[in-house]
C-alpha cells in the first residue's frame, strides 16, 4: 500500500527532526512491504468549483491515495491557512491521521487548555491573560512564586519561562505586550514537585506505545525538552496516569499524539497534547518501533475506510 506523508517543511531544507521521522516512517514502511510519499505542503492546491472540494498536488488530482499521515510540523502563526490544508484531504473523502480540527486544538495551548478542561483533565492551574490589568487578581489566584510564563504557540520549550517576582513576571508582561500587541499568553503555576521531570507518553490509535520520563540536565534549567538536551529514560505508568492520558488525547481528538503528564502532590496533571511527537528519543530511550506501530495503525486506518457503511455496522452489531 502507499501511504502519504503530509509534511510542512521544505523539501530543500528539511530539519533534522523532520528528515530523521520521515526516514523512520520510510524504513518502517519498507519493512512491512510498504511505499511512504511524501507530500510537501508547497506542493498542495485547494480547489473549489461547483462540485466537492478537491486538493491537488504538483498540480495533479491524487488518484492513489489511500491515507494521509499528517506531520503538522508548522509555526502558529501559519495554523489557519495549513490546517486548512488537511481539512482539504478530508474534505475530498481521504483518511487522514490526525485530523484538522484535533490539530488545531493541540497546536493552540489555549485551545488545548479548553478541551482538556471541558472535561475535567487535570491540568496546571493556569491563567491565560492579554493584558496585564488584572495581574495581581491572577498572582493572588495562583498564590505563589515562582511561575511559568508561556506564548499560545510556543513548542520545544521555547516560549516557556520560570518567573521569580511579582515584579519581573510584570516587567516581561508588559515588554511582551508592548512587542506585539495584545496577545494572551499563559500564566501558570509551577509544579515544583515535577524536579525539572515530566512523562511523554506516545499513543497510537487507543494504546499507549510507550512512555518515557524527560528530566532537565542542565543546571537551573527547569524544561525537559529533548530538544534542549533532556535526558530520556523508559517510564511505567500508573493506572491513573494512563487514564489520564487517554482522557486527554479523546478530549484533543488526536489519533497520534505525545500527551506530556507531570506527576505533581495532587496527581497527574496534563501540560501538553503533541499533535506531531517526534519520533527519535522516544524510540531511542524505549527501544519501542514507535514508527512502526503509526504505520501499522496508518494501514488499518486506510482499510477500515474501505468497508463499506452496512459492513461496518455488521461488524460493530
Ligand atoms: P513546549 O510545548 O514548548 O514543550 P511545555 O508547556 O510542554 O512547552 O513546557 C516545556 C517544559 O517545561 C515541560 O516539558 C516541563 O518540563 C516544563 N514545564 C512546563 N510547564 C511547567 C509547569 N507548570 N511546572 C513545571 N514545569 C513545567
Amino acid at each position: 500500500m502507499k501511504i502519504h506523508v503530509l509534511t510542512y517543511s521544505s523539501p530543500t531544507n528539511l530539519s533534522p527532526v523532520t528528515k530523521m521521522d520521515l526516514e523512520l516512517l520510510d524504513k518502517a514502511a519498507r519493512e512491512q512491504g510498504h511505499v511512504l510519499e511524501i507530500i510537501y505542503a508547497k506542493d498542495c492546491q485547494l480547489k473549489f468549483t461547483t462540485r466537492r472540494p478537491e486538493i491537488l498536488i504538483k498540480n495533479q488530482k491524487p488518484e492513489d491515495m489511500e491515507v494521509l499521515l499528517v506531520r503538522a510540523n508548522f509555526l502558529h502563526y501559519n495554523l489557519e491557512s495549513y490546517s486548512a490544508i488537511i481539512k482539504q484531504f478530508q474534505m475530498a473523502g481521504i483518511p487522514v491521521i490526525n485530523n484538522h480540527l484535533a490539530v488545531v486544538r493541540a497546536k493552540n495551548k489555549l485551545r488545548t487548555m479548553q478541551a482538556l478542561s471541558k472535561l475535567k483533565i487535570p491540568v496546571p492551574k493556569t491563567y491565560v491573560i492579554v493584558s496585564s490589568e488584572y495581574m495581581d487578581d491572577v498572582i493572588k489566584g495562583i498564590g505563589t512564586f515562582p511561575v511559568i510564563l508561556k506564548t499560545i504557540s510556543g513548542s520545544h520549550g521555547s516560549g516557556v519561562s520560570i518567573i521569580e517576582s511579582k515584579r519581573g513576571l510584570r516587567s516581561v508582561v508588559e515588554m511582551m505586550i508592548s512587542a506585539s500587541g495584545p496577545t494572551p499568553f499563559i500564566i501558570q503555576e509551577y509544579v515544583k514537585e515535577a524536579k525539572g521531570k515530566d512523562i511523554r507518553v506516545f499513543i497510537v490509535g487507543k494504546r499507549i506505545i510507550a512512555a518515557m520520563e524527560r528530566i532537565a540536565t542542565k543546571r537551573g534549567e527547569f524544561r525537559s525538552n529533548f530538544h534542549l538536551g533532556g535526558r530520556v529514560r523508559v517510564a511505567s505508568m500508573s493506572r491513573k496516569e494512563k487514564d489520564v492520558a487517554f482522557a486527554a488525547i479523546k478530549a484533543v481528538g488526536l489519533d497520534i499524539a505525545g500527551v506530556d503528564i507531570l506527576r505533581t502532590k495532587t496527581g497527574p496533571k496534563v501540560l501538553e497534547v503533541n499533535a506531531n511527537p517526534g519520533l527519535e528519543g522516544i524510540t531511542q530511550a524505549t527501544g519501542r518501533d514507535i514508527a512502526g506501530e503509526i504505520i501499522k495503525y496508518a494501514v488499518k486506518k486506510a482499510r477500515r475506510s474501505k468497508v463499506p457503511v452496512e459492513d461496518k455496522e455488521v461488524k460493530r452489531d
